[in-house]
């Protein structure tokens, strides 16, 4: 997938009272904006110009393109001069894509010497802007407002993580979730009305037998099992007590195996459980890496939620800086200044990784199966984002916490699964105490790609209810919130 091939339209409004002359101004400078927004690297979709709009019904025929053009994830709607509202109605209650209302302005500087009349008509987004917010506030649109100079960075960055989010939308509308047997059982969390989630977000959520995965896994020929086994060890440090021929040629049977069942669906995530692997000889563990670093969602024991929530974070994280992937608080450090490792029984992606993994076989303690082989690593330092998306009773609820990656204080010799280190913001004592008020999960998206603005502008667009716990978390408000 190719954030390039996904187009933002670039709408204006207007009215006809200004008379041809001016429309053609407006017209002009719309598409200078549009083309230096689609020439800015921080955008990575193209932005493409639309005519600009003077009455109802082209507004409602552009929304009505809008919902049928398969590349387009959105709109960003500005007001040069003023377009009354109620022009905007019908086709906003008609629009299915998300938009972002920009609040900006063809010049920079007011040219104080010369400032006429004429320039005050064609540049008067300061209020045309307000008319269409209040139609937009009255319809109780889900959007996002940038205010600012087109050309400012901050601007143009606010614009492409709106962009990004919008990209994890149109994959969230269009995502399918292959289950490999159920719900780890009895746990609540990783359940949930799969029939709520794709009414919420589109994506479909559907289980197969893992005796499906194993008949796809058996058709591939010793030689190409041999072949990826080749690729594990050009690929990975292999430390001569975990060369174990035998575990690789299993893992990588069932990394051919998963890879297929899922190309050949259609799937953009994943999950399994530890409790049906039936045919398997062991769980999934290098195999689900890789995937993951390929770019699938993936959670285990059976969390189609986080499953697809990682998949949407790897969409909207497409091409920048830092890895996303499966995690889970697994176990604090309380001394000093206190913090998290998070990690997983196998599967975290190698997206994360600072350095070269280690590819390493070791018995699990759960699930009575053999020793499965896995990457080891550990992150690398900086900012990051954990988030959780849970079912409550009355919808759903994203939970993010902004961290800080931090390096372990010690080698960690004994620990054979790939880690993450992290100190919650604003502390690991507020924050824990919140994600649990919230009823945060103990799975999560975690990424070093994304922000919470990401994440905020996705929940805005999905129509869902966003807790975000960072530096400025007051544990009393956000209880009161919760309750
Ligand atoms: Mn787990």
């Amino acid at each position: 997938m190719k954030l390039k091939d996904l187009e933002v339209w670039f709408v204006t409004g207007s009215q006809h009272l200004y008379g041809a002359k001016a429309l053609a101004h407006v017209a002009e400078n719309s598409q200078k904006i549009a083309a230096s927004l689609d020439a800015e690297s921080a955008i990575a979709v193209k932005i493409v110009f639309k005519p600009v709009l003077t009455t109802s019904d082209q507004v409602s025929d552009l929304c009505r393109q809008a919902n049928n053009a398969k590349n387009c994830i959105g709109l960003v709607l500005w007001m040069h001069t003023f377009s009354p509202a109620k022009m905007w109605i019908a086709g906003l209650k008609s629009l299915t894509r998300p938009f972002l209302h920009l609040h900006t302005q063809f010049n920079r500087e007011l040219p104080w010497s010369s400032i006429d009349m004429d320039f005050m008509n064609l540049n008067q987004a300061a209020h045309g802007d307000r008319e269409f917010g209040f139609i937009t506030a009255r319809l109780r649109l889900p959007r996002k407002v940038v205010v600012g100079f087109w050309q400012n960075a901050d601007t143009v960055a606010e614009i492409g993580t709106w962009a990004r989010a919008a990209a994890g939308w149109h994959e969230s509308e269009h995502l399918k979730v292959a289950r490999f047997g159920d719900n780890m059982r009895d746990v609540a969390v990783t359940e949930g009305n799969k029939v709520s989630a794709e009414i919420q977000f589109g994506f479909s959520v559907n289980g197969y037998g893992v005796g499906d995965l194993v008949d796809r896994m058996n058709q591939f020929s010793d030689s190409e099992v041999d072949k990826l086994v080749a690729e594990y060890r050009d690929s990975y440090t292999i430390a001569e007590k975990h060369n174990r021929p035998a575990s690789l040629l299993n893992a990588a049977r069932i990394e051919l195996g998963l890879r297929a069942f899922l190309e050949e669906g259609g799937f953009g995530a994943f999950t399994d459980t530890f409790q049906d692997l039936h045919g398997l000889e062991q769980l999934p563990g290098i195999a689900v890496q890789r995937l993951m670093a390929d770019g699938y969602g993936f959670a285990g024991e059976g969390d189609w939620k986080t499953a697809a929530l990682v998949r949407i974070m790897k969409v909207m994280a497409l091409g920048l800086k830092g890895g996303s992937s499966f995690m889970e608080d697994y176990t604090y450090d309380f001394s000093g200044t206190p913090k998290v490792l998070g990690s997983h029984m196998l599967e975290i992606c190698p997206s994360i990784a600072a350095a070269k993994p280690s590819l390493e076989v070791h018995p699990l303690g759960i699930g009575g199966k053999a020793d499965p082989a896995r990457l080891v690593f550990t992150a690398p330092s900086g900012p990051a984002v954990v988030a959780s998306l849970v079912e409550m009773r009355d919808g759903f609820r994203l939970v993010v916490n902004e961290v800080d990656v931090v390096q372990p204080e010690e080698d960690l010799p004994n620990l054979p699964v790939a880690r993450a280190v992290w100190l919650p913001r604003p502390s690991l004592k507020i924050a824990a105490a919140a994600w649990i008020y919230a009823g945060g999960a103990h799975h999560t998206g975690f990424s070093q790609a994304l922000t919470t603005e990401h994440l905020e502008d996705f929940a805005e667009i999905a129509g869902i209810e966003l807790i975000v716990i960072d530096a400025d978390t007051r544990l009393r408000q956000l209880r009161r919130r919760c309750r």
